[in-house]
């Protein structure tokens, strides 16, 4: 049972990308990441015995907190929060208030811990994610560097498509699929522009909090 969490921050802001874009959400970023993304811009995260470890309890009742002050749901991101067990950390948030939304922001290159009101999936090309979390996450969110992200965005699509015969057909229509350049890279938004122009599918993401400096 995974009672302490190495922790890099927690703060109540607005989420700023993907389908929830917008409003307002408490973040809790955990630390540790062997994904090792070149363009990442949390790095400071990979390392978890670089930050302090905060008790499950202590998390659950800073979430409480930012939700009695106005947070509508839970992000757990990092790092990759998946490389931890999170079965008895969502148990624990749900215990002290059932209706508290939690959401995970992962590369799903782990096996899924914990339950969640909502999962963004971002698929990484140089380290796919397990096709389970594929399946079931309510969003994918791509990001472009290359014209080699956008053969990879097609491909995740598609995969997900080929589970039809397996997996509820509803679900899968509901996803939602987002590509987002990565930060001041002129030809990764050049290249997510005029894909989501040709392929109304897909919607383009932008880190929306880095325009106006929002944590
Ligand atoms: S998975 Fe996320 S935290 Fe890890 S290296 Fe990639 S972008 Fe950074």
């Amino acid at each position: 049972m995974t009672k302490f969490l190495p922790v890099v921050e927690t703060f109540h802001s607005l989420q700023g990308e993907g389908f929830h874009c917008g409003k307002s959400a408490f973040f809790i970023r955990l630390a540790g990441c062997s994904v090792g993304c070149s363009w990442c811009d949390t790095k400071n995260s990979w390392d978890d015995k670089k930050h302090p470890l905060k008790s499950v309890e202590e998390l659950s009742i800073e979430t409480q907190k930012a939700v009695e002050n106005g947070a509508s749901f839970l992000v757990i991101t990092g790092g990759e929060p998946l490389h931890h067990n999170l079965n008895f950390f969502c148990k624990t948030i749900k215990n002290l208030n059932k209706s508290i939304a939690i959401h995970i922001e992962t590369s799903g290159v782990d096996k899924l811990s914990g339950f969640y009101d909502w999962i963004t999936l971002s698929p990484k090309r140089h380290h796919p994610p397990q096709t389970s979390l594929l399946r079931i996450c309510d969003e994918i969110k791509v990001i472009i560097n290359t014209e080699k992200d956008i053969e990879f965005a097609k491909s995740v699509k598609e995969t997900i498509s080929n589970e039809l015969p397996s997996y509820s057909k509803d679900k899968l229509t509901k996803k939602n699929y987002f590509i987002q350049p990565s930060w001041n890279n002129k030809l990764g938004y050049a290249l997510a522009i005029e894909f989501a122009q040709k392929n109304p599918d897909w919607c383009l993401s932008l880190q929306t909090h880095k325009y106006i400096n929002l944590k």
